[in-house]
Order: C-alpha cells, then structure tokens, then sequence
C-alpha cells in the first residue's frame, strides 16, 4: 500500500540519446515506479531493458553520500564536511595554479548530465576560476560529427526526425548496431509500413546486420575507399539528383573528379565487397525515393572518422535525399545529452553554439549572461587528449573529472591511469564514490544522478526533453548545479554568476544565447512548455511555435538551403590514410570494440548496480572469434584465452560465432579491462579517439 501511487509526471530518460519519455508514478512527489510514456513522440509506449530499471540505480547502497578527502598521512579517503571538500578543492586548484599557472587545471564533463549543469560548468570553469582547458566524454562520442556538420553544412545541425525512421523506403545504418544500441530506434524502423529496404554496412554480422536486408561486411576501416567508391559508381551510372547538385551544394566538380580513382576494383580489393554487391547497392539507392543514411560510432571512432561522416553525407546531398521525409545523412548521438554537450558545453564552442575567437560572440554571451567580456577567453582550450597528454608532459597538475569514468573507458586505458597518478589533485564529482576514476581520487563530491534533479536534455533529433526531480538524492549528496553554486561561493565569485540562481533561470538564458543562431529556441517559454509539448525540436524561435505546435517531429533543410553564408551544402573530401596500428606476424587479428547488449551503459557504473540487467548479458569479458581462427588456435567454445596488444594482455572467454569474419575479434567495452588493449590514436579534426581498430594478438 505504500507504493501505491498518487500521480504520474513524464521524465526524459537518462540513458542513451534516444530520449525516451518514462512515466514516473509517485508517492508523496517521490518516485516509486515507472512506465514508458505511450504518448511522448519518441517511444510511443516502449522503453528498452536500461529505462524499465531506470530507478534501481539511484537506489544503490553504495551511492555517494557525502564528501570524502584523502587523508595524506594514511591514503585513506574519510569523510568531510562539504566545508572542508570546497576549502580543500579550491586551496589545491588555486595553489597549483598560482605555482604553474591558470592553465595547469583542467576538467573533464560529460554527456549525462543535465545542459544546464553543463553550462554552468563551462561558465563556471572558463569564466570564473580561469580554466582554459575543459572538455567531455562526448569527444569519445560525438566530436566526429560535430565537425563533419560544421564543415558540410555550416552548423552542427543533425537534420532529422525519429519519424523518418518510418517513412523511408531505404534505410542505410553504417557502424550502428542499433538493435542493441538504439533499440527504440529500431523500434522505428519496425513500425514502417513501406517494407523498407535496410542496409547494414558494418563489418560484424550484427544483430543489426541479422535484421536487415542487405549487409555489406566491409573490411575494417575500409569505409572511405568503400563509399568514394560507392559515389563514383552512382555517378557514372548517372544516378544523381543533378539539379538538388546545381540549387543547393557547391563543390561537387572537385568531389566528382576526386572519386573517380575509386573504382570498383580498389573497392574489393581494399574493402573486400565485389563489384556485383556495390552494383547492387547503388541500384538500391537510385530506386529508393526516400533513402536515409544514418551512421554511429562505427564511423565516429575511426582514424579518418570527419571524412567518413562526410562521404555519407555527401551520398545523401548528391542524391538529393535531404530535407524529405525519410531521408537524410543523420548521426545518431550517443548520450543522452549529447547534443546539449554540442551546444552548452564552452568547450568546443562558446556557449549556444558560439566562437570564442569571434568577438560579436562573445560580448552577446558575456552580455546575456552577466559576466564581463574580459574573462571569456578568445581561443579553444585542449581536447581530451591533449589534456592527458599535458597531464604526462607536467603541465596540468589538477583535474576535475565529472560524472564520467575515463579510468575504465578512455582509450589506451594504462596511459590514462598513469596520467591521473601523476596528478597533484584529482577531484571526482560523481554519483558514486567506487568508479575506477573515483578510487585513484584525492576528494569525491558526492551529486545527485538523473530525476534527482531539474533541467533539460537535448536527444539525437535534437529534441529538448525535460528532466525533473521525482527523487531525494541520498545522504548529502547535491545536484551538480548546486555544487557549481558552492564552488563559486569558495573560489570568491558567487556574485559574477548571480544570474545562476536555478536551472530554469538558466534554461531563460538559453533563449536570448541561442537567438539567431539556427539552433535558436528563443520561442520555448519555459519547462512548462517544454512538458506540455512533450517535448520540442530546436530550431523554434518565437515566429516558428506556431509551426511547432502543429507538427513537433520536423526535419530540417526541407527548403534546400543550408547555414553556409552561400546557403549551400559543400562536399567535403579527403585523401585516405593508412590506420594507426596496422596488422602484422605478432599481432595478425583486427580488434573490433563496440556495445555489447542493450542492458548495459558504458562503464556500467549504473546499469551494474541492477540485478535484472546483470542477468541479461555474460559477467564475464568475452572476445568473438570466427569458427576457422578458433579450430586453428585450438579454441574451444567458452575456454579462457588471452588477447594480447602491444600494450597489454587481458583475458577473456572465447566466444566462437561467425559474428566476425576470420582475422577480426570483436569485444564489448563494458568491461572494464578492455581499453587496456586499444591504441590511443584519433581523428585528426575532431581529435576523437579511434575504438574500432588496433592489433592484437590470440592465445589459449
Ligand atoms: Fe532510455 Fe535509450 Fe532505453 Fe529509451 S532506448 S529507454 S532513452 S536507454
């Protein structure tokens, strides 16, 4: 009888970056149950295993519940008073940068976090304590198609809506496995009732690739060679929209005389996919009247990952399947913040999608958010690694880690933790005190996770979605937000950020900071509205909310014309280049990393903490291997092995399935022992690192 309910609100889940509406069923304001929301526009009733077990992890018994400092003497972490914490924190941070500088701080954020928090943060860190160097864990996820929209389009602008899903006839998925990994996405697809044809191009036999109608299991890192190809084919055959090409791109003379090296004989030679399937392929293309492209982190976390997004990007324009229903060159984002990360950070750009080098910019944020325009800095800070490495080179002695565990998911993992060893402080604020980055700590701040707090997330179709307190964070744990207000309070600048008095009052700003931006939601008058519309896709600016209103699952582009100052689509290209780790006699397998099932998140700091969601995937690390390499190592099914890298041997279960082709692994990144084996090696634009690819070696 005591948990039954007194009312139901509807919560934005804090998971992945679908952004699934989950109805929260309370009991004096506090909630006791959930179910998916029938009628919030992406999920339509559904949620996958991750939102049903949502609430189990804030109830956790060994949540952080209130501040902790290494003890010097001991190395023991005893609890303090959040007094001592914040003394403490700013005594070191402010010490170590009066001996080595205001650049030798740094902090790392997250996308899990709400994006007024995540402003506050950059704000905060940038314009009030004189950190310059700042960035999340969205560059592991998301960097890559930030600078592949800005470079093609003009503005980090995924262009699609959940909607589209359903009404395309060809759906192309490339490095997304989103059965497992956006299953309500998938969930999309299955509602179509144009029996769409759906293309997998990934080199796994996904269970993705199982679903659909066509896979294409390209050779790892061989994407750029495969869809130059694939554009080369499409244009000899004639098969593209010339006059969206004349209205509506520019560079396409240069595109076209750049492909033409890619013939279908390099393509199965580099790729390994004939010239029957790449026929194949682009007739599938050509008929379809709404094809939409859609990759994740397949193409996101490669070595050559900007120009990969770009050469799908540029499948779409010149086939003129943009701004249609159904169509698109649609990234899929990752967290469920991703994309107020892209937005509200001030790390990759200013705040609301800004420049820090453009001085219009920065006098309009510093004017709307109440600071004074000297302490906005004129130039980007590092990205993450450039942060660790500055850590190893002895310039950044303090690091502030928030709500993210790069000590089990940063590539390269031994680098990072010997990195975060170096340290003379490390300050993890985090829902809980026994992440493997929170261990290595010299003081944990205790915050609120998800529903424990108010503020907005921005998902994949760049819907705003509305988070709110249903639940008491336990002991003295504080919402991130709160703990922003504290620190300003202790560093001596309470009153430059007196505007940041709430999450809403930050939410208001959003609306003047973004105004005349294309991400402009100057027109959203508040959370409630937010609410009562379930939702609301950015742009939506005063004179559009009539528009919005009517139809809240729109696409953009749809008149042809891009943010570019021409208004144009540019095709954007490059050459190709050789991967970091290449095979060899010693090290002759292909390790491939990636999701392992829909019941798990990232480093499992939550989804563990369920009982339910621990019974739906192995305990165990396991490595896929193919039948044939299995018979010729002398593998049994199930018996432990150990894959070996350059940098590390880690062991593992064998499993042996022909998800993977013969000299290629695969293994899921949950673990926390697996990135102890990848090669710290990353995109040159978008500085994100490159998961998919590096040699290893198996033994029994
Ligand atoms: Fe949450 Fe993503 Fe699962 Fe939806 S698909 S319930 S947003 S984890």
């Amino acid at each position: 009888e005591k948990l039954v309910p007194d009312a139901t609100t509807n919560v934005v889940c804090g998971f992945c970056s679908t952004g699934c509406g989950l109805n929260m069923h309370l009991k004096d304001g506090q909630a006791v149950s959930l179910t998916p929301s029938t009628h919030y526009p992406v999920n339509l009733g559904m949620a996958c295993p991750k939102g049903w077990e949502a609430l189990t992890p804030l109830g956790a018994e060994d949540r952080a519940t209130r501040p902790m400092l290494r003890n010097q003497d001991t190395g023991e972490l005893e609890v303090v008073s959040w007094d001592q914490a914040m003394r403490s924190f700013c005594d070191a941070f402010k010490k170590v940068q009066s001996e080595h500088g205001d650049e030798s701080v740094a902090f790392i954020s997250t996308g899990q976090i709400v994006a007024e928090e995540m402003a506050f943060l950059g704000a905060l860190a940038k314009f009030g304590m004189g950190i310059k160097h700042g960035d999340g864990n969205t560059r592991q996820c998301m960097a890559t198609s930030v600078v592949a929209y800005k470079q093609s389009f003009g503005f980090d602008a995924p262009p699609y809506t959940y909607q589209d899903f359903e009404e395309s006839d060809v759906i192309v998925l490339v490095g997304s496995n989103l059965c497992i990994a956006h299953p309500i996405m998938w969930q999309r697809i299955e509602r179509n009732r144009n029996n769409p044809e759906i293309v997998v191009i990934d080199p796994r036999k996904t269970e993705t690739a199982v679903a659909g109608t066509q896979h294409y299991p390209i050779l790892p890192k061989s994407d750029l060679v495969f869809f130059y190809g694939l554009a080369n084919l499409l244009i000899e055959r004639g098969w593209v929209d010339e006059d969206y090409i004349a209205q509506s791109t520019c560079n396409f003379e240069g595109f076209k005389e750049h492909v033409r090296a890619f013939d279908l004989r390099r393509v199965e030679e580099v790729a390994g996919i004939s010239s029957d399937q790449m026929h194949k392929l682009a007739e599938t293309i050509h008929r379809g009247e709404r094809v939409s492209f859609w990759w994740t982190m397949g193409v996101n976390q490669s070595h050559e990952g900007v120009r990969t997004a770009q050469a799908i990007i540029n499948l779409a324009i010149m086939t003129g399947n943009m701004g249609r229903p159904g169509t698109g060159a649609n990234s899929i984002t990752g967290q469920c913040n991703a994309m107020g990360s892209r937005l509200f950070s001030n790390t990759t750009n200013l705040l609301g999608g800004h420049d820090f080098a453009n001085p219009e910019h920065r006098a309009k944020v510093a004017k709307v958010i109440g600071v004074e325009e000297e302490h906005i800095p004129t130039g980007l800070g590092w990205a993450y690694d450039q942060i660790i490495d500055g850590i190893h080179e002895g310039k950044i002695k303090g690091l502030w880690v928030l709500a993210t565990n790069g000590v089990h998911s940063w590539i390269e993992q031994d680098r990072f933790k010997e990195a975060v060893e170096k340290l003379d402080y490390l300050v993890v604020q985090d829902m809980y005190a026994n992440t493997e980055t929170a261990e290595v700590a010299d003081l944990i701040l205790p915050a609120a996770g998800w529903a424990e707090k108010d503020g907005v997330f921005i998902n994949s179709e760049r819907r705003i979605g509305l988070v709110k307190k249903v639940s008491q964070a336990p002991g003295e744990a504080l919402s991130d937000f709160n703990i922003f207000k504290l620190i300003a309070h202790y560093w001596g600048v309470g009153e430059r950020f007196r505007k940041w008095t709430h999450p809403e009052a930050v939410f208001e700003m959003f609306g003047h900071l973004t105004m005349g931006q294309p991400c402009d939601f100057s027109g959203i008058t508040g959370y409630r509205m937010v609410d009562d519309m379930g939702g609301i896709q950015w742009p939506c600016r005063s004179d559009q909310v009539g528009e919005v209103v009517e139809d809240n699952q729109r696409r953009l582009f749809s008149d042809g014309k891009y943010y570019h100052a021409d208004q144009r689509a540019k095709f954007v290209y490059g050459e190709v280049t050789p991967v970091a780790e290449p095979t060899c006699d010693a090290f002759p397998y292909v390790l491939l990393t990636g999701r392992g099932s829909t019941a798990q998140w990232h480093t499992e700091s939550r989804t563990k903490k369920s009982e339910v969601l621990r019974k739906l995937h192995p305990d165990q690390l396991y490595v896929e291997m193919h039948p044939d390499d299995a018979r010729k190592l002398g593998v049994e099914p199930n018996s432990r092995v150990v894959v070996r890298s350059r940098r590390a041997s880690v062991a593992a279960v064998a499993s042996v399935t022909p998800s993977v082709s013969p000299g290629q692994l695969f293994m899921p990144m949950h673990y926390k022992e697996m990135n102890r084996l990848t090669k710290g090696s990353f995109d040159p634009y978008s500085r994100q690192p490159s998961y998919k690819y590096c040699a290893v070696t198996v033994e029994r």
